[in-house]
């Protein structure tokens, strides 16, 4: 069963950190985080949704102004979620340019602020010139985005400051069989939605009623194929701490791709610790743990460039076994 969506880094791991995501049937796409966005084409920039923003480092906001650029005349809302501070940061950049020329301009920026346990809201207008109009504010229980079949979580780790992971899942795909239909002689109908909710609901006890006749759900279930949704993670510049390792395991576990940094080498523990980012042995633990199946590396320290192999080798190594039951993640 294809995918809904396939994703890409922009750019190499010694560059900015940027995952693009496009969606096959709307057509749209969300990122995260929005570095240097140099590597996306106009066309790719105008099709974002949504951005989300693990925090306002230079190297993963810095691309702000080019995305508002491109998109300054869509109908469509840009949607931002991002940790404490977005909400201002997105103003202050909003504040840098003169908007004397924009009232016709369709643009909104929706921004959310995620926090530990609420969500703060802030909109910006085209129309109104860009000042920030206050919205509501919400219990935040991880899952920040859900349309069209997709789920994307959040949780905020420490980085020095609060930052935060994302992970972005598909829902089960149920699909008919459409050759057993046929040999089966059933008509196709409103019946066959009405199966797909009961099964996606767990409902046993059903009768549906297809050309004329009256069917136990039981009978029907074989029609269905029943597929598990793909699920990815992103995260990136995080202190090694056990509470940020616990939470990263959680939030990309049974991952199909894992996207995470792997700032510095095994061996320069003590400078990760300090600069609140993960070594390459945090990196390939944490994906071992979470029992993804590949792993990406997002963002390395450019210190390293002439030696992304000897990268590549530590994460797969992974540091410490934990007994989990997969092999070492595969590696792009
Ligand atoms: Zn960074
Ligand atoms: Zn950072």
């Amino acid at each position: 069963m294809k995918s809904t969506f396939f994703s890409k880094l922009v750019n190499n791991p010694f560059q900015d950190p940027i995952l693009y995501v496009r969606f096959r049937r709307e057509k749209d796409a969300v990122m995260f985080d929005c570095g240097d966005v140099y590597g996306l084409s106009v066309r790719e920039i105008q099709k974002i949704s949504d951005i989300f923003v693990t925090h306002m480092h230079v190297d993963h906001f810095i691309g702000f102004d080019n995305v508002l650029r491109c998109l300054l005349n869509r109908e469509a809302p840009l949607h931002i979620y991002g940790p404490r501070g977005i909400i201002n940061a997105v103003a202050h950049k909003l504040k840098g340019y003169t908007w004397n020329l924009i009232k016709e301009y369709p643009l909104k920026i929706e921004v959310c602020e995620v926090h530990k346990d609420v969500i703060l809201r802030g909109s910006f207008y085209a129309t109104e010139g860009f000042n920030k109009i206050d919205g509501p504010v919400t219990a935040f229980d991880k899952i920040i985005m859900i349309k069209e079949g997709l789920t994307v979580e959040a949780d905020v780790f420490d980085h020095g400051i609060e930052v935060l992971g994302f992970s972005l899942h598909e829902d089960t795909q149920i699909n008919i069989n459409k050759a057993l239909l046929l040999e089966r002689g059933l008509t196709p109908g409103a019946w066959l939605n009405e199966l797909k909710a009961a099964i996606r609901n767990d409902i046993k006890d059903l009768r549906l009623r297809v050309d004329g006749h009256y069917y136990h759900i039981e009978e029907l279930c074989g029609l269905a194929m029943i597929t598990r949704g793909q699920k990815i993670a992103y995260i990136t510049d995080i202190s090694p701490s056990e509470a940020n390792i616990k939470k990263a395991i959680g939030l990309a576990a049974g991952a199909d791709t894992l996207y995470i940094e792997a700032f510095f080498l095994a061996e320069d523990v003590e400078r990760a610790h300090k600069r609140n980012h993960l070594t390459t042995a945090h990196t390939g633990h944490i994906a071992r743990c979470a029992n993804v199946i590949n792993v990406e590396i997002t963002h390395v320290s450019p210190k390293y460039i002439t030696m992304y192999e000897r990268i590549k080798l530590e994460v797969k190594e992974g540091y410490p076994p934990c007994g989990s039951l997969r092999a070492a993640p595969s590696m792009s």
